[in-house]
Protein backbone atom coordinates (compact mmCIF):
# COMPACT_ATOMS: atom_id res chain seq x y z
CA UNK A 1 0.00 0.00 0.00
CA UNK A 2 2.22 2.92 -1.15
CA UNK A 3 -0.22 5.00 -1.93
CA UNK A 4 -0.97 5.69 1.99
CA UNK A 5 2.60 7.09 1.81
CA UNK A 6 2.10 9.77 -0.90
CA UNK A 7 -1.76 10.82 0.22
CA UNK A 8 0.14 11.81 3.50
CA UNK A 9 3.17 12.92 2.07
CA UNK A 10 3.58 17.00 1.96
CA UNK A 11 4.54 17.88 -1.32
CA UNK A 12 6.46 21.50 -2.85
CA UNK A 13 4.84 24.60 -2.05
CA UNK A 14 2.89 26.17 0.11
CA UNK A 15 1.23 23.60 2.70
CA UNK A 16 -1.99 24.91 4.32
CA UNK A 17 -2.48 23.27 7.44
CA UNK A 18 -5.98 23.82 7.62
CA UNK A 19 -6.55 22.01 4.78
CA UNK A 20 -5.51 18.62 5.74
CA UNK A 21 -8.22 17.59 8.21
CA UNK A 22 -6.73 15.97 11.62
CA UNK A 23 -9.80 13.26 12.15
CA UNK A 24 -9.90 11.65 8.94
CA UNK A 25 -8.82 7.85 7.85
CA UNK A 26 -7.11 7.73 4.73
CA UNK A 27 -6.87 3.58 3.55
CA UNK A 28 -8.71 2.52 6.67
CA UNK A 29 -11.84 1.63 7.44
CA UNK A 30 -12.02 1.49 10.80
CA UNK A 31 -10.72 1.19 14.56
CA UNK A 32 -11.02 -2.77 13.86
CA UNK A 33 -9.33 -3.40 10.35
CA UNK A 34 -6.64 -0.63 12.02
CA UNK A 35 -5.93 -2.45 14.32
CA UNK A 36 -5.33 -6.05 12.27
CA UNK A 37 -3.24 -3.47 10.17
CA UNK A 38 -0.81 -2.14 12.86
CA UNK A 39 -0.39 -6.12 14.16
CA UNK A 40 0.72 -6.75 10.64
CA UNK A 41 2.47 -4.02 9.83
CA UNK A 42 4.35 -4.56 13.69
CA UNK A 43 5.42 -8.31 12.31
CA UNK A 44 6.63 -6.45 9.11
CA UNK A 45 9.04 -4.07 10.55
CA UNK A 46 10.18 -6.26 13.21
CA UNK A 47 11.28 -8.96 10.44
CA UNK A 48 12.65 -6.08 8.06
CA UNK A 49 15.09 -4.69 11.31
CA UNK A 50 16.61 -7.84 12.12
CA UNK A 51 17.45 -7.71 8.10
CA UNK A 52 18.64 -3.89 8.36
CA UNK A 53 20.63 -4.98 11.25
CA UNK A 54 22.04 -7.88 9.50
CA UNK A 55 22.72 -5.93 6.43
CA UNK A 56 24.54 -3.19 8.34
CA UNK A 57 24.75 -1.04 5.48
CA UNK A 58 21.40 1.47 5.79
CA UNK A 59 19.67 3.50 8.38
CA UNK A 60 16.48 5.42 9.40
CA UNK A 61 16.21 7.92 10.96
CA UNK A 62 12.62 8.79 12.35
CA UNK A 63 11.16 12.42 13.09
CA UNK A 64 8.28 13.12 15.43
CA UNK A 65 7.09 16.47 15.64
CA UNK A 66 3.62 18.07 16.70
CA UNK A 67 1.85 20.33 19.33
CA UNK A 68 1.98 19.02 22.73
CA UNK A 69 -0.63 15.90 23.41
CA UNK A 70 -0.11 15.27 19.51
CA UNK A 71 0.97 11.72 20.62
CA UNK A 72 4.69 11.67 20.00
CA UNK A 73 5.02 9.94 23.61
CA UNK A 74 1.86 7.28 22.93
CA UNK A 75 3.01 6.66 19.07
CA UNK A 76 6.90 5.70 20.55
CA UNK A 77 5.03 3.59 23.54
CA UNK A 78 2.63 1.62 21.36
CA UNK A 79 4.00 1.43 18.06
CA UNK A 80 8.25 2.17 17.98
CA UNK A 81 9.01 -0.16 20.75
CA UNK A 82 8.15 -2.96 18.41
CA UNK A 83 12.44 -1.88 17.21
CA UNK A 84 14.85 -3.92 18.73
CA UNK A 85 16.46 -2.05 21.55
CA UNK A 86 19.91 -3.11 20.30
CA UNK A 87 19.45 -1.29 17.10
CA UNK A 88 17.58 1.61 17.80
CA UNK A 89 17.55 4.41 20.21
CA UNK A 90 15.43 7.09 20.62
CA UNK A 91 16.44 10.65 21.65
CA UNK A 92 13.91 13.18 23.04
CA UNK A 93 15.02 17.00 22.49
CA UNK A 94 14.53 19.52 24.96
CA UNK A 95 15.46 23.05 25.79
CA UNK A 96 19.11 23.05 24.64
CA UNK A 97 21.52 22.55 28.05
CA UNK A 98 24.46 25.02 28.16
CA UNK A 99 26.65 22.85 26.70
CA UNK A 100 24.18 22.18 23.55
CA UNK A 101 23.50 26.15 23.59
CA UNK A 102 27.27 26.85 23.20
CA UNK A 103 27.13 24.55 19.55
CA UNK A 104 25.57 25.12 16.24
CA UNK A 105 22.10 23.62 16.48
CA UNK A 106 22.86 20.75 14.13
CA UNK A 107 25.72 19.37 16.56
CA UNK A 108 23.28 17.68 19.00
CA UNK A 109 21.32 16.32 16.42
CA UNK A 110 24.27 15.08 14.26
CA UNK A 111 25.48 13.09 16.94
CA UNK A 112 22.28 11.44 17.41
CA UNK A 113 21.62 10.34 13.92
CA UNK A 114 21.63 6.30 13.34
CA UNK A 115 24.78 4.45 12.38
CA UNK A 116 24.75 1.60 9.97
CA UNK A 117 22.19 -1.25 10.45
CA UNK A 118 20.63 0.69 13.06
CA UNK A 119 17.44 2.86 13.95
CA UNK A 120 16.87 6.13 15.33
CA UNK A 121 13.84 7.79 16.55
CA UNK A 122 13.78 11.84 17.26
CA UNK A 123 11.32 13.16 19.66
CA UNK A 124 11.24 16.65 18.60
CA UNK A 125 13.99 16.99 16.73
CA UNK A 126 16.07 20.08 14.77
CA UNK A 127 12.92 21.27 14.04
CA UNK A 128 11.98 23.02 16.84
CA UNK A 129 15.41 25.71 15.70
CA UNK A 130 12.56 27.14 13.37
CA UNK A 131 9.42 26.43 15.40
CA UNK A 132 9.74 27.16 19.43
CA UNK A 133 12.70 29.25 18.76
CA UNK A 134 10.56 31.33 16.11
CA UNK A 135 7.56 31.43 17.38
CA UNK A 136 8.74 32.70 20.33
CA UNK A 137 11.64 34.46 18.97
CA UNK A 138 14.63 33.10 20.79
CA UNK A 139 16.81 34.13 18.46
CA UNK A 140 16.75 36.91 15.31
CA UNK A 141 14.93 35.72 12.26
CA UNK A 142 18.46 36.09 10.66
CA UNK A 143 19.69 33.31 12.34
CA UNK A 144 16.26 31.23 12.09
CA UNK A 145 15.95 32.05 8.62
CA UNK A 146 18.67 30.26 6.97
CA UNK A 147 18.08 27.33 9.00
CA UNK A 148 15.41 25.50 6.58
CA UNK A 149 18.37 25.47 3.78
CA UNK A 150 21.03 23.95 6.68
CA UNK A 151 18.50 21.72 7.38
CA UNK A 152 18.00 20.34 3.70
CA UNK A 153 21.74 20.23 3.37
CA UNK A 154 22.04 18.17 6.44
CA UNK A 155 19.90 15.32 5.78
CA UNK A 156 20.74 15.15 1.97
CA UNK A 157 24.30 14.30 3.68
CA UNK A 158 22.78 11.88 5.83
CA UNK A 159 20.16 10.25 2.70
CA UNK A 160 23.89 10.24 0.50
CA UNK A 161 25.41 8.20 3.04
CA UNK A 162 22.09 5.39 3.41
CA UNK A 163 20.09 6.81 5.84
CA UNK A 164 16.58 6.72 4.83
CA UNK A 165 15.09 10.18 6.90
CA UNK A 166 10.95 9.93 7.94
CA UNK A 167 9.32 12.81 8.58
CA UNK A 168 6.07 12.40 11.03
CA UNK A 169 3.88 15.74 12.03
CA UNK A 170 1.23 14.31 14.01
CA UNK A 171 -1.56 16.76 12.91
CA UNK A 172 -4.21 17.70 15.65
CA UNK A 173 -7.12 19.63 16.30
CA UNK A 174 -7.16 23.01 18.62
CA UNK A 175 -10.04 20.98 19.92
CA UNK A 176 -8.67 18.15 20.52
CA UNK A 177 -5.79 19.06 22.93
CA UNK A 178 -8.23 21.21 25.03
CA UNK A 179 -9.41 17.74 25.16
CA UNK A 180 -6.61 15.67 26.02
CA UNK A 181 -5.46 18.57 28.59
CA UNK A 182 -8.95 18.31 30.20
CA UNK A 183 -7.84 14.47 30.64
CA UNK A 184 -4.94 14.71 32.21
CA UNK A 185 -6.56 17.01 34.45
CA UNK A 186 -9.02 14.65 35.53
CA UNK A 187 -7.36 11.32 35.69
CA UNK A 188 -5.14 11.42 38.89
CA UNK A 189 -2.56 9.00 36.12
CA UNK A 190 -2.18 11.06 33.75
CA UNK A 191 -2.22 14.75 36.06
CA UNK A 192 2.30 14.51 36.51
CA UNK A 193 1.94 15.11 32.66
CA UNK A 194 0.43 18.64 32.61
CA UNK A 195 2.30 21.53 32.35
CA UNK A 196 1.68 25.15 32.47
CA UNK A 197 3.84 25.77 29.64
CA UNK A 198 1.45 23.31 27.43
CA UNK A 199 -1.12 26.56 28.20
CA UNK A 200 1.23 29.79 27.37
CA UNK A 201 2.07 27.18 24.02
CA UNK A 202 -1.29 26.85 23.39
CA UNK A 203 -2.19 30.35 23.21
CA UNK A 204 0.17 30.75 20.14
CA UNK A 205 -1.81 27.70 18.23
CA UNK A 206 -1.28 30.34 15.21
CA UNK A 207 2.03 30.99 15.28
CA UNK A 208 2.92 27.51 15.88
CA UNK A 209 0.78 26.41 12.82
CA UNK A 210 2.33 28.92 10.15
CA UNK A 211 5.70 28.48 11.37
CA UNK A 212 4.80 24.27 10.72
CA UNK A 213 3.31 25.26 7.57
CA UNK A 214 6.69 27.03 6.30
CA UNK A 215 8.75 24.28 7.86
CA UNK A 216 7.00 21.19 5.85
CA UNK A 217 6.77 23.69 2.80
CA UNK A 218 10.37 24.07 2.52
CA UNK A 219 12.16 21.10 4.06
CA UNK A 220 10.01 18.31 2.21
CA UNK A 221 12.59 17.25 -1.08
CA UNK A 222 11.70 13.55 -2.23
CA UNK A 223 13.92 11.94 -0.29
CA UNK A 224 12.73 13.30 2.73
CA UNK A 225 9.45 14.49 2.96
CA UNK A 226 7.26 14.91 5.92
CA UNK A 227 3.44 13.14 6.39
CA UNK A 228 0.85 14.86 7.63
CA UNK A 229 -0.60 12.29 9.97
CA UNK A 230 -4.17 12.82 11.16
CA UNK A 231 -3.60 12.06 14.69
CA UNK A 232 -7.61 13.03 16.22
CA UNK A 233 -7.46 9.20 16.76
CA UNK A 234 -5.00 7.51 18.02
CA UNK A 235 -5.68 4.52 16.56
CA UNK A 236 -5.72 6.14 12.62
CA UNK A 237 -2.34 7.65 13.87
CA UNK A 238 -0.64 4.26 15.01
CA UNK A 239 -1.79 2.63 11.93
CA UNK A 240 -0.89 4.96 9.38
CA UNK A 241 2.93 5.38 10.94
CA UNK A 242 3.48 2.09 11.31
CA UNK A 243 2.28 1.26 7.88
CA UNK A 244 4.58 3.71 6.73
CA UNK A 245 7.05 2.85 8.16
CA UNK A 246 6.79 -1.17 7.66
CA UNK A 247 6.42 0.27 3.60
CA UNK A 248 9.80 2.15 3.77
CA UNK A 249 11.45 -0.64 5.28
CA UNK A 250 10.07 -2.82 2.70
CA UNK A 251 11.92 -0.67 -0.25
CA UNK A 252 14.79 -0.25 1.54
CA UNK A 253 15.22 -4.21 1.03
CA UNK A 254 17.89 -5.07 3.43
CA UNK A 255 19.53 -8.28 2.67
CA UNK A 256 20.61 -10.13 4.64
CA UNK A 257 24.56 -10.82 3.62
CA UNK A 258 25.43 -14.61 2.56
CA UNK A 259 27.96 -16.05 4.64
CA UNK A 260 30.38 -17.68 3.07
CA UNK A 261 31.37 -20.91 4.76
CA UNK A 262 32.24 -24.54 4.31
CA UNK A 263 29.60 -25.60 6.32
CA UNK A 264 30.27 -29.48 5.60
CA UNK A 265 33.83 -28.57 6.98
CA UNK A 266 32.74 -26.84 9.76
CA UNK A 267 30.17 -29.38 11.00
CA UNK A 268 32.35 -32.36 11.31
CA UNK A 269 34.55 -29.80 13.06
CA UNK A 270 31.42 -29.37 15.65
CA UNK A 271 30.86 -33.15 15.19
CA UNK A 272 33.71 -33.75 17.78
P1 LIG B 1 8.47 17.84 26.01
O1 LIG B 1 8.60 17.32 24.61
O2 LIG B 1 7.06 17.99 26.45
O3 LIG B 1 9.31 17.07 26.97
O4 LIG B 1 9.04 19.32 26.02
C1 LIG B 1 10.29 19.64 25.55
C2 LIG B 1 10.36 21.14 25.41
O5 LIG B 1 11.65 21.49 24.92
C3 LIG B 1 9.34 21.69 24.43
O6 LIG B 1 8.65 22.75 25.00
C4 LIG B 1 10.20 22.16 23.27
O7 LIG B 1 9.67 23.26 22.60
C5 LIG B 1 11.51 22.49 23.96
N1 LIG B 1 12.63 22.47 23.01
C6 LIG B 1 13.07 21.45 22.27
N2 LIG B 1 14.07 21.82 21.46
C7 LIG B 1 14.27 23.15 21.68
C8 LIG B 1 15.15 24.11 21.14
N3 LIG B 1 16.04 23.79 20.20
N4 LIG B 1 15.08 25.37 21.62
C9 LIG B 1 14.19 25.71 22.57
N5 LIG B 1 13.31 24.84 23.12
C10 LIG B 1 13.35 23.57 22.68
MG1 LIG C 1 5.08 18.53 26.76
Amino acid sequence: MKSLAKRLQVRRGRTRLADWKTDSTPECKGKDQANQQLAENLARIDELQYRLHAEARQSLLLVLQGMDTSGKDGLIRKVLTVFNPQGCKVWSFKVPTLEEAAHDFLWRIHRAAPATGEVAVFNRSHYEDVLVVRVHELVAPSVWKPRYHAINEFERQLHQRGTRVLKFFLHISREEQRERLLARLDDPLKRWKFSDADLVERRSWRSYQRAYEEALARCSPAHARWHVIPADRKWYRDFAVSQIVADTLEQMNPRIPKARLAVRNLRSRLAR
